[in-house]
């Protein structure tokens, strides 16, 4: 069974958004760990997490996906933003534990002009203080577009950070298949390529979860502008293809296109439908 959901506004709990997630057809869902441009931090009450384990049980809804706040740049050159990102990592670790065997999503950083190997230092050196090694959420570094001074735009780069980490059984990658298009991995027309590479560089057992999008820009533009499966330069059946993949297919896929709803709703059923044919 495939393993397909969105990106859902955590507002009304855990348990609301799996229900919300199974109205949509869709059987995992990815939600801020917190507000994703501030700090505040939402208090996780036991009686919801207790509602959603059964909910999701019944509905099977198995493997969700927390995602950091963009703020969050543990290799800025700036020691206060630095502070705040071990302090929310950490945060977000303990209060996921609620929810054991997950997986938190973070974007690796920016190193705004200090250079790639210190800012790769850098983030290597925040993991190493928050990782606890009876931890039970992996950590993913995800695939970035390589915008402006971001670290994690090649795959090179992301095991680099990986290979500093003292406790990296903890850590793993989220693939975003328009971030790695605008970096420059051609996962339209090469994506055997693209994944032999993914898996020389970092190897795929580390590989957690897919960020399924297409990209408003063409191919290494560097950019990061998510569009709807098929109105995009990637392309709906390119797309599929990665979710059919035979390595691929066992993981969660996550949708981050522009929809409200029923746009997700339409998008899951369509994914399914062709994955099924
Ligand atoms: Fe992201
Ligand atoms: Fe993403
Ligand atoms: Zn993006």
């Amino acid at each position: 069974m495939l393993t397909i959901g969105c990106h859902l506004s955590i507002s009304r709990g855990f348990r609301a958004i799996a229900e919300t997630a199974a109205s949509i057809g869709a059987n995992t869902f990815q939600f801020f760990s917190r507000n994703p441009r501030g700090g505040a931090v939402r208090r996780m009450d036991p009686d919801d997490i207790a509602a959603f384990h059964a909910y999701a049980a019944e509905h099977g809804i198995g493997t969700v996906l927390a995602h950091a706040p963009y703020t969050l740049n543990p290799c800025s050159p700036k020691p206060k933003v630095r502070e705040f990102a071990r302090t929310c990592l950490s945060e977000d670790l303990l209060r996921l534990e609620a929810t054991p065997h997950q997986l938190y999503n973070f974007h690796p950083g920016s190193h705004v002009g200090q250079g790639v190997e210190q800012g790769i230092q850098m983030i290597a050196d925040a993991l190493n203080e928050v990782l606890v090694p009876e931890q039970t959420t992996t950590v993913l570094l995800e695939t970035m577009a390589g915008k402006g001074t971001e670290i994690g735009g090649t795959f090179e780069e992301l095991r680099a950070i990986i290979d500093r980490v003292e406790l990296s059984d903890h850590v793993g990658v989220c693939l975003d298949t328009c971030h790695v298009w605008d970096a420059g991995y051609d996962v339209a027309d090469a994506f055997e390529g693209v994944l032999e590479h993914f898996d020389a560089v970092i190897g795929l057992e580390r590989l957690h979860a897919v960020h399924l999008n297409d990209s408003l820009n063409p191919l290494g533009s560097h950019k990061d502008r998510h569009a709807r499966l098929g109105e995009g330069a990637i392309g709906f059946d390119a797309l599929v293809q990665v979710v059919r993949h035979p390595m691929l297919r066992d993981l969660p896929f996550i949708l981050e296109t522009p929809n409200g709803l029923p746009g997700y709703a339409d998008e899951i059923r369509r994914v399914r439908e062709a994955v099924s044919r």
